[in-house]
């Protein structure tokens, strides 16, 4: 006996039928994983005959229990207290087995999932990994993503904006003409206004494209373009999908593979709860370096003049202010950043290796 099936259980009694035969004849059978083995006697001699299970009925008051077997066979265990209690204990194995097979598709691309997962994790690490799981959520999954997000920051760090709706709709207008250089695929870029006396002069991209600007960076900004390289900052951060990347990190393998076998819808929730924490991730400076290059790119591109330095200014002034050792919670514009003369150095070679200032 093998496969969970009890040592010593009984066989079950019952009546064979063979394919496409009327004649029952008795016969006792035992089930090993989903093969069943049949004796029975017919014509005064014993046989034996070991057959895929299909489908076990259901138990109904005294009706017989049949049991559908390979190649159109059947086995009828009459209703019997005893019988019944193996074949319960049969069926329960049983179905477990026919849900498995009944999504095999599923377990074979979570197999295969999970190899190359882990042949990623051990060539490459985790950052790899969740850059590739980052890569292949879905829109739709990262769109939710930043519902969730927003209706949370909304009821705990955020308020309406207070800028005038010509502010912002000028600020919009700028917003559009970067988006327009940029290469999100298929995650649309959306610019939200808020006000946050608490997280003060800032700016935010979460995984579905949303950026939030809140209204004291916004009144800290000496020129458009300050606010404008921070938005293409955060842009850069969108394209590279670096918000999903640290959630991913966070989140752990288990929820790496499921999006990478596809099985997305399980995983929604697991990513929306930790994204409802996502004010506490913040950027590595390896992803700041990248969405500071890639704010360089998109003000060049935009064209109108922009100034690819200027949102650097806007950086010294804001930490300027800021008390020494003050800690900034935050997927955050300002946080995990290189020290600011490096960022400063950094984002001028950039500019000038694209032409800037020649
Ligand atoms: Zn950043």
């Amino acid at each position: 006996m093998t496969n969970g099936t009890r040592a010593g259980a009984p066989p079950i009694e019952g009546r064979y039928f063979e394919p496409g035969s009327a004649r029952a004849f008795p016969a006792r059978m035992t089930i090993s994983g989903h093969l069943a083995t049949i004796s029975f006697d017919r014509d005064g001699a014993s046989h034996s005959s070991v057959r895929e299970v299909l489908a076990v009925g259901a138990r109904l008051g005294s009706v017989p229990r049949r049991i559908e077997l390979e190649g159109g066979a059947l086995f009828e265990a009459p209703a019997d207290a005893r019988i019944d209690a193996a074949g319960d204990r049969e069926s329960r194995m049983l179905a477990r087995v026919f849900d498995l097979e009944a999504s095999w598709r599923t377990v074979a691309i979570l197999v295969v999932a999970t190899v190359v997962s882990v042949v990623l994790l051990l060539l490459y690490g985790v950052p790899t990994l969740a850059n590739v799981a980052a890569r292949m959520t879905p829109a739709s999954v990262s769109a939710l993503m930043d519902a969730g997000t927003l209706k949370t920051v909304d009821q705990t760090l955020l308020s309406p904006s207070q800028l005038s709706v010509e502010r912002r709709q000028a600020l919009a207008d700028r917003f559009s003409r970067l988006a327009m250089q940029a290469e999100t695929g298929s995650v649309p870029l959306a610019l939200v206004f808020r006000s946050s006396p608490i997280v003060g002069a800032n700016a935010f991209a979460l995984p579905g494209g949303t950026v939030i600007l809140t209204d004291e960076l916004v009144l800290m900004a000496r020129t458009p373009d300050e606010i404008d390289g921070v938005l293409a900052h955060e842009i850069g951060h969108v394209e590279a999908r670096h918000t999903l990347q640290m959630l991913y990190r966070a989140a752990g393998l288990a929820v790496m593979v499921g999006v990478i076998a596809g099985d997305s819808g399980q995983m929604v929730d697991t990513l929306l709860a930790q994204a409802a924490s996502l004010q506490q991730l913040s950027y590595s400076r390896e992803f700041e370096a990248a969405a500071d290059r890639r704010s360089v790119e998109l003000m060049l591109a935009a064209g109108e003049g922009r100034d690819p330095l200027a949102f650097v200014d806007l950086l010294d002034r804001l930490l300027e202010q800021l008390s020494p050792g003050a800690s900034h919670q935050g997927d955050s514009f300002f946080s995990t950043h290189p020290g600011n003369p490096d960022r400063r150095n950094a984002v001028l070679t950039h500019a000038r290796s694209l032409g800037w200032g020649s």
